[in-house]
């Protein structure tokens, strides 16, 4: 633990703001790992002097990050790449001990990282609009995209480093600059994060407030980021009720949004499923992380023909999770983040068995092991109980029945959000079914593969609840740019467009 810290240069007060240098002035956050409740660190956060400052370096860097070419900006991204690659040990150990995810996960997370700046990369040589036909002779359309400006990126607590590279290095060789608020939960790995970027950036004689950070409260620190006219872009990762309040504030300065919210993520395992498939998929995306996943299997729709067996064999599988502290290997749940996430877990369990769910295994919690250790809870329930419409954001998986494929896409698609679903099926009518139009009405929709994570490949986000947002793979790019449509006329006349005709007063 030690070690990691002093690596990181952890093992002393630091100010979490930087623009260059760093900054604080602000209240210190104490922050301790869920792991064993021992104190990790004090990080200082930032007064509305020191945000102040950091917008203005940010938007500096941003004059001359813009006019250094895509391939040299996505060059730069490559060395950030390889210095992650370096560094993925000690920061996958710093994931684990702020966060509490297992090591293979919190190392899982560093080469998400790893993967997104090889992404950008190759993308920094291909991003590209369009030429398109004019109706007027001799004129061309031609599309081009150019940055927006400073970014803005909040990120939530459960992937502290993997969204904040997400949007990074695409931003970055869009020719952005970044103004990152991490979760006050996972102030240490913002810092770490930002110390490689600006060590990346400085041997490249750039400025490295292109990466910038500002670790301060939700309500004072993220609420001057949303008000901020001078951030084009804020891409908000977190809970529904936070992008609620975000999106609104944003939308009212007509800034652009990405928003990336809650999920509630289901599993149909079908008549035709292969049943040793499901069960290791749906074991791992329900009590991966601790549930604490956006895309974490939270329901469990199941064909009435095999929901006993499936049950039996899930509840076995339940029974014999191995719970443990995150660097224990072959460890599948960790602790929870916090004392609060457990508390909202229970209150999440008492609350369905209010309601008519039946607990058939797990949601105690673990004191012999520390405050934040819990069971994975299964549970019985009605598909129309309330909190089964809800996303607790801990290892509960509720589990029902159904008869028909489209009784069971409907279940699917029957709640607010809109993240990740999946089916497992053998049956080609169903698959198809399922990705078609009429199937699942999620962002993600896979099949036989599980809703929990994803390929930095394609393009990711959800539907309804979840935001609309898309992030990482695919076209996703586009979000972090603005586009600009040029008329370039070479015919020596002035046409105008759908034929108008126009002419000077005679004479002149
Ligand atoms: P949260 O909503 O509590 O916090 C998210 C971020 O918002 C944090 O940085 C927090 O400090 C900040 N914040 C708080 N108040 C703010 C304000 N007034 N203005 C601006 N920012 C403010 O979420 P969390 O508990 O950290 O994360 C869990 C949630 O995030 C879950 O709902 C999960 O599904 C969601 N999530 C979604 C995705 C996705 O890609 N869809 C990915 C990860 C997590």
């Amino acid at each position: 633990m030690k070690d990691v810290l002093k690596h990181f240069n952890l093992n002393q007060k630091r100010l979490g703001g930087f623009n260059g240098t760093w900054l604080g002035g602000g209240k210190p956050l104490t922050v301790t790992s869920p792991m064993n409740d021992k104190i990790l660190a004090e990080v200082e956060t930032v007064t509305s002097e020191s945000y102040e400052k950091i917008v203005k370096a940010a938007h500096q860097a941003f004059s001359t990050w813009r006019a250094i070419s895509a391939p040299q900006r996505g060059e730069i991204v490559r060395q950030l790449g390889a210095m992650l690659r370096l560094e993925k040990e000690p920061l996958g150990r710093l994931v684990s001990l702020e966060m509490g995810k297992p090591l293979q996960e919190g190392l899982g997370e560093v080469q998400e990282m790893i993967d997104i700046c090889d992404y950008a990369l190759g993308l920094s040589r291909m991003f590209s609009g369009k030429v398109l036909p004019s109706e007027r002779a001799r004129h061309r359309i031609m599309e081009q995209w150019h940055p927006l400006g400073v970014i803005g990126v909040i990120s939530a607590f459960n992937f502290p480093v993997a969204v904040w590279s997400w949007n990074a290095a695409i931003a970055m060789i869009c020719g952005n600059t970044i103004l990152w608020k991490p979760s006050s939960k996972t102030p240490l790995t913002a810092i770490a994060c930002t110390q490689i970027a600006a060590g990346v950036l400085e041997q490249n004689k750039c400025d490295p407030a292109v990466c910038s950070l500002v670790i301060g409260r939700g309500a004072e620190i993220g609420d001057a980021v949303n008000t901020d006219s001078r951030i084009p872009l804020v891409s908000y990762t977190g809970s529904v009720k936070g992008g609620r309040h975000v999106g609104t504030l944003v939308q009212q300065r007509f800034g652009k949004l990405i928003l990336e919210l809650g999920g509630n993520n289901a599993v149909i395992i079908s008549q035709h499923a292969d049943l040793d498939l499901a069960l290791k998929s749906v074991y791992f995306g329900a009590v991966g992380t601790s549930g604490q996943r956006c895309t974490s299997t939270r329901r469990a729709i199941i064909h009435e023909s095999v929901y006993d067996t499936f049950m039996r064999r899930l509840a076995q599988v339940y029974e014999q999770a191995v719970i443990g502290d995150p660097f224990t290997s072959g460890i599948h749940l960790g602790p929870m983040v916090d004392e609060g996430a457990v508390e909202t877990m229970m209150s999440a369990i008492a609350k369905i068995r209010e309601q008519g769910g039946k607990v058939r295994y797990g949601g105690d919690r673990l004191k012999n092991l520390g405050k934040c250790y819990v069971t994975p809870c299964l549970v019985e329930a009605k598909p129309d109980l309330p909190m089964v419409k809800e996303e607790t954001f801990a290892p509960i998986l509720y589990c029902m029945k159904y008869k028909t494929i489209d009784e069971a896409v409907s279940l699917q698609n029957d709640v607010p959000q809109g993240l990740s679903s999946a089916i497992f099926t053998k049956d080609m009518q169903e698959a198809e079914l399922f990705v078609s139009s009429t199937g699942s009405d999620c962002g993600l929709a896979n099949v036989n593969t599980g809703t929990s994570g994803a390929e930095i490949g394609g393009a990711f986000g959800g539907e309804k609840e979840t935001g609309g947002g898309r992030e990482s793979g695919s076209d996703s790019w586009k979000a972090y740019m603005r586009r600009q449509t040029s008329v370039i006329n070479y015919s020596g006349d002035l046409a105008l467009a759908q034929g108008i005709q126009f002419s000077l007063p005679s004479g002149k």
